[in-house]
């Protein structure tokens, strides 16, 4: 292996141009629009569905991403179902350095509708935080189809690979939770409905930083109308976007 300066020079002498300054290298961001297809998600008071407006939101997060050099990759594009390990491997398969799942809240009880409001940020754990956390976890899981495999550990050595990298992944994506859920609440001026941890499928199969966003209740007819707006809409993707730079930037200093 040639060392960086020897390198440097064989190339200066080879090359009559100058060297060029380097990129910096291009990150991978996977953005799980949550449900789609047959999986509505929430509804609004109105009737508008989460997964529609989350799509919304994907979309106008994409191009403020590749702003930022990064290679963003949608798990859906259109209205349909992917599975919840599905979202996962496609992350796993790019090889993505974060994977961020965006979804709208619910209340079931009338007074909970009403009085339900704020951003919530989730990262994976077997155990749920609280149990609004696992009630959270038990509406996004419901989607999972009938049999559908939780990730395979595969053999004993393997999965203790498995186990580390995920280790790894989970203290990563605890800064990535942070990072996003302080941008969105700032941002957004709503309730901080806090970070936790909560076993959500779609999280599970992740091999790299991935953490799952509650970004408001669509099932509060004051929030929800921010949410359809398109005004609202960009101030959730340019927040996204914000934490996620932040977070890259803590990254690499580390
Ligand atoms: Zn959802």
């Amino acid at each position: 292996m040639m060392s960086a300066p020897l390198l440097a020079a064989a190339l200066a002498l080879s090359a009559p141009t100058p060297p060029v300054a380097p990129k910096p290298p291009a990150f991978v961001v996977v953005v799980d629009p949550g449900h789609g297809g047959d999986q509505d998600g929430a509804l609004s008071p109105g009737g508008v569905k989460e997964k529609d407006v989350v799509l919304q939101i994907a979309r106008r997060l994409r191009p403020r991403l590749e702003q930022l050099g990064a290679r963003v990759v949608l798990t859906r594009t259109g209205d349909i179902g992917v599975p919840l390990t599905t979202r996962a491997a496609v992350a796993n398969g790019l090889k993505a350095d974060l994977f961020v799942s965006i979804h709208l809240n619910s209340m079931p009880t009338a007074e909970g509708r009403r009085l339900s409001t704020g951003v919530e940020t989730y990262f994976l754990s077997a155990d749920a935080s609280d149990a609004n956390a696992a009630a959270a976890a038990a509406r996004e899981n419901a989607d999972r189809l009938a049999g559908e495999p939780l990730p395979d550990p595969g053999d004993p050595v393997a999965g203790i690979l498995q186990d580390l990298e995920q280790a790894a992944a989970l203290a990563g994506s605890s800064r990535l939770a942070y990072a996003l859920h302080e941008r969105l609440v700032t941002a957004l001026g709503s309730e901080d409905r806090g970070v936790k941890q909560a076993p959500f499928y779609v999280l599970a199969g992740a091999r790299m930083p991935a953490v799952l966003l509650e970004v408001g209740f669509l099932s509060n007819a004051a929030e929800s109308q921010k949410l359809l707006s398109a005004a609202h809409q960009e101030k959730v993707a340019g927040a996204i976007a914000a934490g996620i730079k932040v977070w890259r930037e803590a990254e690499r200093r580390r």
